[in-house]
Order: structure tokens, then sequence, then C-alpha cells
């Protein structure tokens, strides 16, 4: 199992939640290990000892990059792993988040686009649909406020995953995150003929899918 970052701890930029998520078991190594990755140089830095370790790890990691370390830069470590593991080994999810952002915690965002995966090769054929098509629901994503950035697919190299199954893009890419609906990574479905179960918009394209 890799980890990823959630987008909102980002170091030193983008926004920043109010309410930083821990380890219910600080001690005990979560599933995956103690890893954590510094989106400035895009470096994966991993301790075999401990979360403190992996803290100082990192904290020397930018001072050796001459980069900010931000006054809570523990804590935004500790909280991406916690934003990682399964709902039960976290504490302290932010109380204010939506329903619909509850299950976009990346343990169930990972576990639902894996299957969505290996449900479009096995019962859909990997079946695609048209780029075109794949562009205009992108586009349409882009505009649709159940388009999550919360997390960020970059680190641990979500979109690069997801790019292996379907062999394409769009130019919206950058743009696209997890549908709040669905709980799936748009990568995965704009380019799918493969349906999705959730409550969607009137504008949204998979309401109208066959
Ligand atoms: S609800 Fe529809 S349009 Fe909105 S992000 Fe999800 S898939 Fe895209």
């Amino acid at each position: 199992m890799t980890y990823d970052v959630i987008q909102c701890i980002e170091q030193g930029k983008g926004e920043i939640c109010m309410t930083l998520p821990k380890l219910r078991y600080r001690m005990m190594e979560p599933p995956g290990g103690w890893i954590y990755r510094d989106l400035d140089t895009n470096m994966w830095i991993t301790s075999h000892r401990n979360l403190d370790d992996l803290i100082h790890q990192c904290k020397a990691h930018r001072h050796a990059n001459e980069l900010p370390i931000p006054e809570d830069f523990a804590e935004r470590i500790e909280a991406s792993i916690a934003y990682s593991v399964p709902p039960e080994l976290a504490i302290d999810m932010p109380e204010d988040r939506k329903l619909s952002d509850q299950m976009l915690s990346l343990f169930h965002v990972n576990k639902k686009t894996n299957q969505f995966l290996l449900d479009w090769r096995l019962k859909g054929g990997m079946q695609k649909v048209p780029q075109e098509e794949a562009d205009a629901r992108a586009m349409t994503c882009v505009k649709c406020k159940y388009n999550s950035k919360i997390i960020c697919l970059t680190c641990k190299g979500i979109d690069q995953w997801i790019n292996g199954w379907t062999g394409r893009k769009t130019k919206h890419d950058a743009a696209l995150g997890i549908c709040a609906c669905d709980g799936i990574v748009l990568f995965a479905t704009i380019h799918s003929t493969q349906k999705t179960i959730g409550e969607f918009p009137d504008e949204c394209w998979k309401k109208n899918k066959i």
C-alpha cells in the first residue's frame, strides 16, 4: 500500500485545514510504514523506526534543500499519514467535513477507485468513450462543485497509477480531482463506459450515462 498526502496539508502552500487528524496509535507502525513525500522536492522519505524519526528526517531534508519548515510541520506529516490509513486508525478528523468529504478519505478513494478499475476491466472490457467525449466530461467536471481537490492525486502517483490503466489524458487533468458523489478519481471515470453509483446533479454527465 502506498501513502498519499492531502493537498490541504501541502507544505507551505495551498489551503491549510483547520483541524489536522492524528494517528490513534502513534507508536504503532501504520500499514505501509512511515513514509512522507516532500511536495517541493518530490522526494519520498521513509523511516524504519518511528514517526519521530520520520519527522526528523523530513525536517533535515528540507533544511538541506534550504526550504522553510512550517511551524506545524510535524503535525502535517502525521496528518498526511492519518488521512491515508483506515478510518479506525485515525482520530480528530475535521468535524466540519461534510458527509461527502468524509467518503473522500484517501483510504476510501483508493478502495473505490481500485474497485472501479477492476470492474471496468472484468465487466466492461476496458471500453472507453471517444477522446472528445472524455474531454467534454472533464470540462463539465472542472466547473462542477463536486469536483473535489482536497486530496493531492500526484502524491504517491495516483494520477500515474490510473493513467497506467487508461493510457489517456485530457487537457483538463490538472484541474480534476475526485467526484464527491461517488468517491472515485475522475481520471478514471471520464474515459470509461463503466457506470458508477451515486447521487449526481442534473448537469452531471454521469446522470445521463447509459
Ligand atoms: S458530479 Fe458529475 S460533473 Fe460533478 S464532478 Fe462528479 S462526475 Fe463530474
